[in-house]
């Protein structure tokens, strides 16, 4: 069993999809069914909207999910959870305030040693605790032993109790802190494998912790996966445009580009343009480096040519969303645009009306010949007659015969464009 937990907190960027990618695809490997939680425990955070967002997106990937929930709605079990630890005396109410831990803190970091909680309400009787009035969070013992878990990615790995303190899992307003809530919620979906960005690596001894602490003894396995760069080598943060799923696609990336980088990202593949379908048959995450993955944008570009190559005419035309089908010259113009929209923008030049500045008067002896042309010649043919009707020739005949056909005097090789612009001649001539 296999999940995607995004938070509604932001847009989607490539490292939660790359996530979402594969755990999809491995859950398809071993015919199981795949999760979409939503993880909206942070209250405040939670952006109004994320949550369609994040399922239309899915979609258009082609990722499904057999079972959707928001992990809100999980709350009465996390509560009667964290009442079971502390009645098994695996957890603590703490009354501690934040001003007294601020202070402990500051004290720690004067004294140059790490902070990490004191105990002062580990050990309060019963009646202490029953008593006391004030606010408090609940905390889980530290563990008393290492915990270990395997890595598909990094190995094994093992985390000692003093690095993990006694931690929070219930806030004073009842709610549980994210670490509890996605324990507990693993547990009780039987996750077998956890797919996760590697910033997560450190919440998992928590969390293991925890359901080791409630007595759940099914093991998990891990795939941490790498973070990925900018292209200076730094992390790459969320507010950088590229890193935005949304932006690529609005930028007119193909859904099915960006899958096959992220899945290429980081990675052995055995070719280098493929499809989701394809990758079911060989991904295998143990391939996936250790080593941070480069995002490198020229890269996505040449695959996106190569996925707009691969587009049928029907779909490439309603993705450009003119009324003539221009799919082949869509292909075409790859050669020299990577996205739809640089492409939708060579297509617009060569269909709007031109106002000729250079060569006004060779253009508009071309365009009086062009109009009743009957495309029936090639290339040669073609050159050659339109020569020989207007006299004109060299720089003088190419410039304009290129101005009229796209729109600009520079350009794919015309001899490579006439048969893809020829069905068009006529129209060109009259614009
Ligand atoms: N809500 C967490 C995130 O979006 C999920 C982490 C996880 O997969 O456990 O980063």
């Amino acid at each position: 069993m296999y999940r995607f937990a995004p938070s509604p907190t932001g847009d989607m960027h490539i490292g939660n999809l790359r996530a979402a990618l594969f755990n999809y695809i491995c859950s398809k490997q071993e015919n199981t069914d795949f999760i979409l939680r939503i993880e909206d425990t942070d209250k405040a955070r939670n952006i109004e909207g994320k949550e369609e967002e994040i399922k239309e997106l899915l979609r258009l990937f082609g990722i499904e999910w057999q079972h959707f929930y928001i992990q809100s709605e999980n709350l009465k079990f996390h509560r009667q959870m964290a009442l079971k630890l502390l009645s098994e005396k695996k957890a603590f109410a703490c009354f501690c305030t934040e001003e007294e831990l601020a202070r402990k803190k500051e004290e720690a970091k004067k004294k140059g040693v790490a902070y990490s909680y004191d105990g002062t309400c580990e050990n309060l009787s019963d009646a202490a605790v029953l008593n006391n009035e004030k606010p408090f969070v609940i905390r889980i013992k530290r563990p008393q032993k290492t915990i270990r878990f395997s890595d598909f990615i990094k190995g094994e790995l093992s985390f000692e109790p003093q690095n993990l303190d006694s931690f929070v899992i219930m806030r004073a307003d009842k709610t549980p802190t994210y670490n509890f809530a996605c324990a507990i919620d693993d547990m009780l979906e039987n996750i077998t494998c956890i797919i996760r960005g590697e910033d997560h690596t450190s919440n998992t001894p928590k969390q293991e912790h925890i359901r080791q602490s409630l007595g759940y003894e099914q093991k998990m396995s891990y795939a941490h996966l790498p973070i990925i760069l900018n292209e200076s080598g730094v992390k790459m943060s969320k507010r950088e445009a590229h890193s935005s799923v949304k932006w690529l696609l609005e930028n007119g990336i193909l859904p099915e580009a960006i899958i096959n980088y992220l899945i290429m990202l980081g990675n052995k593949t055995p070719c280098e343009i493929f499809t989701l379908e394809e990758a079911l048959s060989w991904f295998e995450l143990k391939k996936i480096s250790k080593a941070p993955a480069k995002f490198d944008l020229k890269k996505l570009l040449q695959i996106n040519r190569e996925h707009i190559k691969k587009l049928s005419d029907e779909r490439l035309n309603s993705l450009l969303g003119f009324e003539k089908d221009l799919s082949a010259l869509a292909k075409f113009y790859t050669q020299e645009a990577s996205t739809l929209n640089e492409i939708k923008e060579k297509l617009k030049q060569i269909f709007t009306p031109k106002d000729f500045k250079e060569f006004k008067n060779e253009c508009e002896l071309l365009k009086a010949i062009l109009k009743d042309y009957n495309a029936e010649e090639n290339y040669e043919n073609f050159k050659k007659n339109l020569m020989q009707k207007t006299g004109l020739k060299g720089k003088n005949f190419f410039m304009p015969l290129r101005l009229i056909l796209t729109g600009r005097t520079h350009g794919p090789e015309l001899s490579d464009l006439y048969p893809l612009i020829k069905p068009f001649i006529n129209d060109l001539a009259r614009i």
